[in-house]
């Protein structure tokens, strides 16, 4: 686990307005962090430059006390689920939550161990078999997450990962995420354009705006009328 300090982060694309412009914030270690603010705000751009997806143009990103402006993604020990769960569809659900420990070269019985601890937390023990197209769109959502535990990272990343869902599971998944990650522990940044998410997820909630921080709150202050 680790706090996340971002420190006068600047994007820019070509020549172009900043992507995201003076950027600092601190996260604290096991804090869960929402991100919110209009299309375009940048919110996608800082959470892959903290994973490493998108190089820095100014400023530092610190993780667990390191700057990692310089670092691989491999090298950050960070977990990334995107709205768009890419999963492999020729593997099974317990390979595809096993592919990062296999790229790790991690031993059989360890993979065996955590895969099947993980599976039990998101209640994919009966379906480990199948295949993702023999999955509905929740238990998909479970194994991309669940692949993203195995490799017992230092925080969590999402971004908007329930938008493609529909009402009922959201608000099942809504459930799962909030469980889970107080369940481990574990620093969370999470991308959304959901009211309810926020306010049921976040311990804080950062506003974006043109690319700079219009406001940081708990969201009880940031929602509630007064
Ligand atoms: P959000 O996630 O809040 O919708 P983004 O981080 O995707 O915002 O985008 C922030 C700004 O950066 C937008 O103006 C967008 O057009 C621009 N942008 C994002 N990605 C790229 C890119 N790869 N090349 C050029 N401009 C980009
Ligand atoms: P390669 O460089 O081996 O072709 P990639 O560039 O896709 O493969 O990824 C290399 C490593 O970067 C992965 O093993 C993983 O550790 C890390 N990585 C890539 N994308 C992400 C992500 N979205 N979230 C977290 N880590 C990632």
């Amino acid at each position: 686990m680790a706090s996340i300090d971002m420190k006068n982060i600047v994007k820019k694309y070509g020549d172009g307005f900043p992507a995201v412009n003076d950027v600092s914030l601190d996260i604290a270690d096991g804090e869960f962090m929402i991100l919110v603010g209009p299309s375009g705000c940048g919110k996608s751009t800082l959470l892959r430059m903290i994973v490493g997806l998108e190089d820095i143009t100014s400023g530092d990103m610190v993780i667990g006390g390191k700057r990692v402006n310089d670092l691989a993604p491999r090298d950050r020990n960070l977990s990334m689920v995107f709205q768009n769960y890419a999963l492999y569809p020729h593997m099974t659900v317990y390979e595809n939550i096993a592919f990062p420990l296999r790229l790790s070269k991690t031993p059989d019985d360890e993979v065996r161990r955590r895969v099947t601890e993980a599976s039990d937390v998101l209640e994919l023990k009966e379906h480990l078999e199948r295949k993702p197209a023999n999955l509905s769109g929740g238990q998909r959502q479970r194994v991309a997450m669940g692949r993203a535990i195995v490799r017992q990272a230092e925080a969590f990343l999402f971004d908007e990962p329930l938008s493609n869902l529909d009402a009922k599971l959201r608000g099942q998944m809504r459930t799962e995420i909030s469980r889970l990650q107080r369940r481990l522990g574990i620093t969370t940044v999470y991308v959304t354009h959901d009211q309810t998410e926020a306010m049921t997820l976040g311990d804080r909630v950062c506003v974006l705006r043109k690319g700079k921080i219009q406001q940081v709150a708990s969201p009880r202050e940031l929602y509630e009328q007064p």
